[in-house]
This record gives structure tokens, C-alpha cells and sequence, in this order.
């Protein structure tokens, strides 16, 4: 069995932290729509600082991982969802991911004169105009025993939620209203989102708000006999008037938050969901990693001290190990 985390003394320095409420789940009574509300909280400052990156960067970093929280958070199994952007613009690569438990973590490559060179010509550039052309990928990883699940769509719209919003078009079938936000308040910096979703002919159930990444046709008594389009036209529109600053605003609590928008749509809020500093790195890990390399290979990586570094590119630390420690093959 995997040593739980806290006990292990290999883990780096990294906060140990978990925030109660960074996931509520809802869906308004009798009408084909459920949602979560994600709030990272002092997460979205923890997992953001760790990287030193440009402001839009962190920002669009934030959004990623909102947007995975969201989508884990509908697993019905151990698991994890991840989001990978590969495009040809200064963000080269964004990878995000987050468990069944919540557990997020994140890394993006970028090419630093490209990055230089947008910034000084737009300061304020938008997430595509980061990320350039390229792809999307949304990967749900629920064990060996399960079939992986990927689905990959080009890059398309001007910011992170309508390239999800695309996806979610094309590939899940199913409609969907996708709202990120990220920015540096006075708190720290901040996280969150709202995603809706149309769910597949009846109405929401509270087993459906809480589990299934893929409705179905529900069958219990609440279903609405007569669901029809306008009702779901309604949540997205009172959906499109959340601000930014609301979902960032640590003293507007979520329940406060989604009452406000959907206080008149029969809103049922479910169990809130936790979200926590989600690395999983450890120097057991790896050095397990080190030693399938083969010597030549190590030999190449150790520096003139007879030390290999190797840097964690979720939380950003960096391990030293002794290459004589390092034994191949174990
Ligand atoms: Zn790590």
C-alpha cells in the first residue's frame, strides 16, 4: 500500500494544505442543469507562487487548474483528470491535473523570448494569444483497471473557458457553460469557476450532482415531464452575469454566491467537495526513476560535485541526490 503523504519523510517542504469548501456541486431542481462552483482560495496563492512566472501566465495557470477541479470533482472512481495545451506560441506546454480527492497540482514550459516579446508589445495578452495554435487534451485516468479516456480538440477561442467550452461542444456531446477566473487580489492570488452543464433529458438529482461525469437519462421522481430548452437558456444567462471579483471574493461564501445567481431556479446546493496541494513527488519516487537510467545516462546528468539534480516541475523543488548513491538496477 502507498504511505499516505503526511507520513512520508521523503515528501519535500511543500504546504500541506486543504481547503474544505474549494468544490460545490449543485444543479437546479426539475431542470436538465447541474454545475460546481470552485473556489481554490489560499490554494490558488500556494500552488501559483511556487513557479516564477509573468502575471498572465500565473493567470491562465489558475483557470487550468479551476477547470480540472471542476472536472474531477465529477469522477465516480479513484482517479484523476488532466489537462494538457500543447500549442506553438510562448506557453509551450500546460499541464494540469487534479484527483478524485481534489488533490491539484500544475506546470507550464515556456519559451522565455518569445514571452519577453509579447509582453513588451501586449501586456495583457490573452490565453491564446500565450498558447498559439495547437491542442487540447482532457485525459480522465481512473487505474489500471480502467479503460483511459482522452479527448483532444484544437485550440480554439480567445480564453481558456471557450477553448473548454469547445471541447465540451465537440467531443462530450453534451452542452456546457464553462467560467474561469484568476487574478491577484489583495489576499494573494485567487482561483475559480463555474461549470454548467445540460444534463441529457430529465431533470438533476443529488446523486448526479455528487457523481456522474456522464449523465443519464435520470429516473427519479424529480424529473422535470416536460424539460425544455428555455429553462437551460435561463441558468446560462444568469450564469454569464458571475463577475470575476465574486468568484475571487474570499468573504462571499459559495452557498451566498450561488443563491445569488440562482436563488429563483429551485437551487440545490450538494455536499462541498475539498481541494489540496496535490503534488505527489518524493525522493523514494525518485530515485526509483534515477535508477532505471542507464550509467552512461547518469554519469551525463551529475554535475562536477558528483551530484544529480532533479526538479520536481509541479512544486518546483529540487532534489540532490549523490550519483555514487545512485545504484542501477536495484
Ligand atoms: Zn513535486
Amino acid at each position: 500500500m502507498e504511505k499516505p503523504a503526511f507520513l512520508d519523510r521523503d515528501r519535500p517542504d511543500v504546504p500541506d494544505l486543504v481547503v474544505p469548501g474549494g468544490v460545490t456541486p449543485f444543479y437546479l431542481a426539475g431542470q436538465p442543469v447541474r454545475g460546481r462552483l470552485i473556489r481554490l482560495g489560499v490554494l490558488a496563492d500556494a500552488l501559483l507562487t511556487r513557479h516564477d512566472n509573468p502575471a498572465p501566465v500565473t493567470q491562465l495557470a489558475g483557470k487550468a487548474l479551476a477547470l480540472v477541479a471542476a472536472l474531477a470533482s465529477a469522477l465516480k472512481f479513484q482517479g484523476s483528470f488532466s489537462l494538457q495545451i500543447k500549442g506553438d506560441g510562448p506557453v509551450s506546454m500546460l499541464v494540469a491535473d487534479c484527483t478524485n480527492t481534489g488533490a491539484l497540482r500544475f506546470y507550464v514550459r515556456t519559451d522565455q523570448d518569445a514571452l519577453e516579446n509579447l509582453l513588451s508589445t501586449t501586456p495583457n495578452p490573452t490565453d491564446r494569444a500565450l498558447l498559439g495554435d495547437g491542442y487540447l487534451a482532457l485525459t480522465v485516468d481512473q487505474g489500471p483497471d480502467m479503460e483511459r479516456h482522452q479527448g483532444i480538440v484544437d485550440i480554439a477561442g480567445d480564453d481558456l473557458a471557450a477553448m473548454a467550452t469547445h471541447y465540451f461542444n465537440t467531443s462530450e456531446q453534451h452542452a456546457c457553460q464553462v467560467m474561469l477566473a484568476c487574478a491577484l487580489t489583495d489576499a494573494g492570488w485567487r482561483a475559480g469557476g463555474l461549470v454548467l452543464e445540460r444534463i441529457a433529458g430529465e431533470g438533476g438529482t443529488e446523486t448526479e450532482a455528487d457523481n456522474s461525469p456522464t449523465p443519464d437519462a435520470a429516473t427519479d421522481e424529480n424529473a422535470l415531464l416536460n424539460p425544455d430548452d428555455a429553462s437551460w437558456e435561463t441558468a446560462t444567462i444568469l450564469a454569464a452575469t458571475l463577475r470575476d471579483q465574486e468568484v475571487l471574493d474570499d468573504e462571499l461564501s459559495s452557498p451566498r454566491l450561488l443563491n445569488r445567481l440562482f436563488h429563483e431556479q429551485n437551487l440545490h446546493v450538494s455536499q462541498p467537495r475539498a481541494l489540496a496541494f496535490g503534488c505527489r513527488c518524493s525522493r523514494a519516487r525518485l530515485i526509483d526513476v534515477l535508477e532505471r537510467f542507464p550509467e552512461d545516462d547518469l554519469d551525463h546528468m551529475c554535475q562536477d560535485n558528483g551530484t544529480i539534480v532533479m526538479t520536481c516541475e509541479f512544486c518546483n523543488k529540487d532534489f540532490h541526490f549523490q550519483r555514487q548513491s545512485i545504484t542501477v538496477g536495484r
